[in-house]
């Protein structure tokens, strides 16, 4: 274990970690003393001091602990987490944000163990005026869902199916080869009919990015495309707590520590709010963009997008069943609707149907009562039922829930501060829980790499998917 004292003022400086251009490589820490496990909870030592139980923390913990390092995770509040939270509530259960996992997304491949995971069978339903579309429904359903049918509304369908399915089979590097520009101006350069690209694209991927203006850059955009027309979307089953929950479950006993919050963090110390000093090898801050840049100065922090996230109780099921309800007519505020425990019963108590809406943008920030007001007539035509009758279970809003990725598109931020500081979460590669994953995965190999412990197998990099070659079109 380190036994020189703590020297908060050779944090680094402000300047000293810029983004880009790449701070030149700094040594590692010498001499690096044998790996010290952390003490009982409570004691002051440790191999790595990871701040931050979201699932970023936890995640890079499970990682640093499976090399065998002595690990401490500091958390401010007093529940793991992070945003990934879920309240219960009355027999429900209410996720703070909107998370709805690609089911075959690569990271969930390499959690310790399978998230249980709810596919969203209807697939999304674009609910326009006077015609409703589905998209990525499991098995695939021809019905309009209560549309008119027309000859102008089966040939939508059908551009949509056999397009979707070509992006399915594209293979990942084509997509990151195209020019980059804004995802909206993109959708404008290429070849789809201005009625599918306004009525049906466009609001996927505000839902997909959680972007209405669609500033997000394009290969980000027709990643998430791709993904979506292979897998469709899920519910985490039980809330999107499980996840975190999932994570710390792997961890030592007496490993997180909650209500300790960090206040300033060297290479070899991390000081704490009230709790003391701990001394470390190795900090790995992973607490969200904004106060990671208040504990590293010189972190470049992302511009966020907004969400809201509503819950209504409806006393009996829904017609739109187990389907994600993008409203492509913007009627008012809400961008999509589920009746998230027709796909995940857990969430609900018998009898009874939790409906969680999502609004996005500008209006994410309007008061609730305003945004519940104005939802009531919205949800009602979108999943056919009387609406006004709903109780209010809960608003949720987040001015900073998801970082916005503009063009250019750099899904993989740098992780390795300098030897023995490391930072992770979704500011630092591909927003959204796969990201936050990945970045958790890259940080702790760096760590180990610096410390000379091997990297655990599950924590290098995935091998690339064969198929997606094989497929490539
Ligand atoms: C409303 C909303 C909607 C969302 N929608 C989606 C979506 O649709 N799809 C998607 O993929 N993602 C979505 N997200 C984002 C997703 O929830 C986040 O990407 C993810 O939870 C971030 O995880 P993290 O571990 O990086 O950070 P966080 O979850 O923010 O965890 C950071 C942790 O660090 C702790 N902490 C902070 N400072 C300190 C300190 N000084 N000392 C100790 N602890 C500290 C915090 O208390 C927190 O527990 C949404 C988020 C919200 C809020």
């Amino acid at each position: 274990m380190a036994t020189e004292t703590p020297d908060f003022s050779s944090r680094p400086q402000r300047g000293c970690i810029p983004e880009i251009p790449e701070i030149p490589e700094i040594p590692a820490i010498p001499e690096i003393p044998a790996p010290a496990r952390p003490a009982a909870d409570g004691g002051t030592t440790a191999d790595v001091v990871v701040i931050g139980a979201g699932t970023a923390g936890l995640a890079a913990a499970r990682h640093l602990t499976g090399a065998g390092l002595g690990v401490i995770v500091l958390e401010a509040t007093g529940r793991i987490g992070g945003r990934m939270a879920t309240d219960h509530v009355d027999g429900f259960r209410l996720d703070r944000g909107s998370w709805l996992p690609v089911p075959d997304g690569p990271e969930l491949a390499l959690l310790p163990r399978p998230l249980p995971l709810a596919r969203l069978d209807g697939g999304v339903l674009l609910h326009g005026t006077g015609r409703v579309q589905r998209v990525g429904a499991r098995p695939r359903r021809t019905d309009g869902q209560g549309g008119r049918s027309s000859l102008t509304a089966a040939f939508d369908q059908a551009w949509l199916r056999v397009n979707l399915g070509r992006m399915a089979q594209t293979a990942e590097s084509r997509l990151l080869a195209r020019p980059e520009l804004p995802a909206r101006a993109a959708l404008a350069t290429r070849s789809v009919p201005a009625r599918i690209a306004e009525g049906a694209l466009r609001p996927l991927l505000t839902v997909l990015l959680a972007d209405p203006a669609l500033s997000a850059s394009c290969r980000l955009s027709d990643l998430r495309l791709r993904a979506f027309a292979r897998a469709g979307l899920s519910l985490p089953r039980g809330g999107a707590a499980a996840l975190p929950e999932l994570l710390a479950g792997e961890l030592p006993s007496g490993t997180v520590r909650t209500g300790v919050r960090a206040v300033s963090v060297a290479a070899n110390a991390v000081q704490t709010e009230g709790h003391g000093t701990i001394r470390c090898r190795s900090v790995l801050v992973a607490t969200g963009a904004d106060r990671a840049a208040g504990l590293l100065d010189g972190l470049r922090v992302p511009e966020h997008h907004p969400v809201t996230v509503l819950h209504h109780a409806a006393p009996q099921g829904l017609p739109t069943g187990p389907a994600l309800v993008v409203d492509t007519a913007r009627r008012g505020p809400v961008a999509h609707s589920l009746a998230a425990s027709a796909a995940d019963p857990s969430r609900a108590p018998r009898g009874r149907t939790l409906v969680t809406s999502v609004v996005l943008g500008r209006e994410a920030g309007e008061p609730p009562h305003l945004l519940d007001r104005a939802a009531r007539a919205q949800l009602a035509a979108l999943h056919d039922a009387p609406a006004r009758e709903w109780e209010l279970l809960a608003v949720r809003h987040d001015a900073r829930a998801v970082p916005a990725t503009p063009p250019p598109y750099a899904a993989e931020r740098r992780v390795r501060l300098l030897a023995g500081v490391y930072v992770c979460g979704d500011h630092r590669d591909a927003p959204g829980i796969g990201g936050e994953l990945s970045s958790a995965r890259r940080a702790a190999a760096a760590l180990c790499a610096d410390l000379g412990v091997p990297v655990p197998s599950g924590t290098a990099d995935p091998a690339p998917d064969p198929s997606l070659t094989a497929r490539a079109v």
